[in-house]
């Protein structure tokens, strides 16, 4: 398998912080997510997961494409609330500022690390 050529066609790298907000379907729960409006959206505000695709926000420069699940959320004074997402596939920690439609019960519950996910 070494037909990668057509699958992405060569993409110009721009600025650094691409604005990046499209509607998409969840790859978790399957909702099909708006646009958020006002900032890339990168996460679905149903269960809160989203795909390991960017290096620097909007970027979509991951090559990874594991799925990014909330292990747990933090209370932020001034930003709202932070999700830390984990990939599933490569691991690593990123975190996220929730958006302003994302569901606050479940954003609450997270708060408490043991119900996120394992
Ligand atoms: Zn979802
Ligand atoms: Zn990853």
């Amino acid at each position: 398998m070494q037909n990668k050529k057509s699958e992405k066609k060569e993409r110009k790298m721009q600025k650094t912080f691409i604005k990046n907000d499209n509607s998409f379907v969840c790859v978790n729960c399957g909702k099909e997510v708006p646009p958020l409006g006002y900032s890339s959206r990168n996460h679905c505000p149903f269960c809160l997961c989203s795909l390991h695709v960017d290096i620097n926000p909007g970027d979509r420069a991951s090559d990874c494409g594991g799925m990014l699940v909330p292990k747990q959320v933090l209370p932020d004074a001034k930003k709202g609330y932070i999700i830390v997402h984990k990939c599933t596939k490569c691991g690593s920690i990123r975190r996220n500022k929730s958006a302003k439609d994302d569901d606050t019960m479940l954003l609450i519950k997270l708060t408490n690390p043991d119900n996120g996910w394992k």
